[in-house]
């Protein structure tokens, strides 16, 4: 079974994962859980280049096709090989994130976007896509609040309008494909989205 998480920032995916995973693992289940850009060892070393100042000069498609170059590692070198174990896969962001941030804010052809993402997973879709719902706003709150703490990433600096372009792109992905999607509203308390978010999953698992 695999399972990603989308959804802006600050909108509790990780922690949601994280949360999911110890449930999981707690019933007996085999559990991965790893995240994008990243989760290989080639792809955490595209995700440094990727999320530091070096990147501003990129082209968008550049940047695109570094985050499918990535997305292929982490596919071959760790996703599929963990499912055909029958591992739980759990990952914090997958190929809708590019459709989003790379398409829909980096205003590139979704034709480019289509075809990177077809070459990169390489036919491992996820079987369930939980995106996590907030307000632009609420979610940019809370990824200042962190970003105090640890800096923001150059990706979090970005003006809440691109947010709420966002989160509609999100939203109309879980409109166009509601068999593999499920939205969460992410602006409740974590322990109410956490418990939603294991119903989600153990309804796709043998009882
Ligand atoms: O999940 P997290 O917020 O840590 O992701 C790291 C950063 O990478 C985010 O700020 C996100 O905006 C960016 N990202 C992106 N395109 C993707 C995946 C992530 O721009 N396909």
């Amino acid at each position: 079974l695999f399972v990603t998480f989308e959804g802006g920032e600050g909108a509790g995916k990780s922690t949601q994962m994280r949360l999911l995973a110890d449930s999981l693992s707690a019933r007996g289940y085999a559990v991965l859980t790893t995240r994008e850009p990243g989760g290989s060892a080639g792809a955490e070393a595209v995700r440094h280049v990727l999320l530091s100042g070096a990147a501003e000069s990129f082209g968008v498609r550049m940047e695109a096709i570094l985050f499918a170059a990535a997305r292929s590692d982490h596919v071959e070198q760790v996703i599929r090989p963990a499912l055909g174990r029958r591992t739980i896969v759990l990952c914090d962001r997958f190929m809708d994130s590019s459709r989003v941030y790379q398409g829909i804010t980096g205003n590139l052809e979704a034709s480019f976007i289509e075809t990177l993402e077809r070459v990169a997973v390489n036919g491992v879709v996820p079987d369930l896509t939980i995106i996590f719902d907030l307000p632009a706003i609420v979610g940019l709150e809370r990824a200042r609040r962190r970003a105090a703490d640890q800096g923001p990433d150059r990706f979090e600096k970005e003006q809440l309008e691109t947010h709420e372009k966002r989160r509609e792109a999100f939203l109309d992905i879980a409109e166009t494909d509601p068999e593999r999607c499920r939205v969460v509203d992410a602006t409740r308390p974590p322990e109410v989205i956490a418990a939603d978010v294991l119903d989600l999953v153990a309804a796709l698992l043998p009882s």
